[in-house]
């Protein structure tokens, strides 16, 4: 039975009404026992009742991530590949109705941006595309992966939904994670969003984990974006869509990220009532952790430095650091400085928030006794070479 078999029949609504209904004797049980085990469990840590018990919560997820991961934080970089996209996304700055400048990286440019990250350090590389089957089709994309894989031993993508054969193919030239960000699980939300192009179709997006699992992908990670609907009816669904994935794709990784709305080229106007706060963003990653103890939880540069330098102990265990969101960003980077020289990033797909360089925010992470992790993974490991 795949997800989008699931979500139908789950009470969602009922959910984030007994979410907001919970009292502070549930939240400190749940707390006490430092373990989630249902839902209903999950809907008491991401209550408002369970806000004055942050503290205990933080904790509580600290102490599980520790056992599970180490005091360590893996390290990855994006790499934008193409902003061509045949998508409407109300909210993404790639969105075919905005006039940015389209640009897909040739591949010797892809090559020359790798080898500049792994000079950073860098040893997992996840290759971003907007959507477009004449710009970034499943042929390409290998190609790029067999290019790479020499000089960048961990490659994952987050492209367009494609089939399982599709995703062999990848598969076989070397990645092995597979992100697909559901963006809202909301089925009404989700449409008004989606207007035009294959994204719409909300089953398709929401079953790709499976197809990428049976294709091979050894990671497969799922999401929400915050700010496009009500924050607890997204992780609840989230939640759920991990459960899911856990009981039908147990030989994978499963990772999940919370990334929260940024400012993007296009028109979108966030809606105030679905703001997701600082805390709030806090609670929910403690939550994730508490109900998932094994799953990754992905921090990205849209979180600016204080709130990830805080998050390093609460529940985070991979981060991204010094990203550019713009196809061919990175060659317009100061190698030395890490900083951009280019004034303007018309191409990008969204602002980041944390610009720190990556040795600067490895420091950091040092700083507090964990361990940066350049690399935990070899194709060599995988293949039996
Ligand atoms: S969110 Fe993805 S599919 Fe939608 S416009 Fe942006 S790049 Fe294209």
């Amino acid at each position: 039975m795949r997800f989008s078999d699931v979500l139908p029949t789950l009470p969602l609504e009922a959910l984030v009404q007994q979410s907001l209904d919970t009292s502070e004797e549930t939240v400190q049980r749940v707390i006490a026992r430092g373990r989630a085990t249902n839902l209903i469990e999950f809907a008491a840590l991401i209550s408002p009742a369970a806000q004055p018990h942050l503290e205990a919560l933080a904790g509580a997820s600290m102490r599980l991530t520790q056992k599970h991961f180490g005091k360590t934080i893996r390290m990855f970089a994006p790499l934008y590949l193409s902003n061509e996209c045949i998508n409407i996304c109300t909210y993404c700055g790639f969105s075919r109705h905005n006039q940015i400048p389209r640009i897909t990286t040739p591949l010797p440019q892809v090559v020359d941006e790798t080898r500049k990250l792994t000079r950073k350090g860098f040893r997992a590389l996840l290759l971003v595309a907007g959507e477009h089957p004449k710009y970034v089709s499943n042929g390409y994309v290998a190609e790029v992966i067999r290019e790479l894989l020499p000089i960048m031993p961990n490659i994952g993508i987050e492209l367009g939904p494609l089939e399982t054969e599709a995703y062999r193919s990848i598969v076989d030239a070397g990645a092995e994670n597979l992100i697909c960000y559901q963006e809202s699980y909301h089925p009404e939300t989700y449409a008004s969003l989606h207007p035009a192009g294959p994204k719409k179709h909300f089953n398709f997006r929401l079953d790709t984990p499976e197809r990428g699992y049976e294709a091979g992908f050894k990671r497969v990670g799922i999401g929400p974006l915050f700010g496009l609907h009500n924050w607890r009816y997204e992780a609840l669904a989230t939640a759920a869509h991990g459960l899911h994935l856990l009981r039908h794709c147990w030989r994978a990784q499963l990772s999940v990220a919370l990334p929260r709305m940024r400012p993007a080229a296009g028109t979108w106007t966030p809606n105030p009532e679905f703001h997701m706060f600082d805390r709030d963003l806090v609670q929910a990653i403690a939550a994730f952790r508490l109900l998932l103890p094994h799953a990754a939880i992905s921090l990205s540069t849209r979180e600016h430095p204080a709130l990830r330098n805080g998050l390093v102990r609460l529940g985070v265990t991979h981060m991204s650091a010094g990203s550019s969101t713009e196809p061919g960003g990175y060659s317009t980077y100061d190698e030395e400085q890490w900083v951009q020289t280019k004034a303007a990033q018309e191409g990008e797909q969204f602002h980041i928030s944390d610009t720190r360089s990556p040795h600067v925010v490895a420091e950091m992470i040092r700083q507090q006794g964990y361990e940066p992790v350049w690399k935990d993974y070899d194709l060599s490991l995988a293949r039996g070479a």
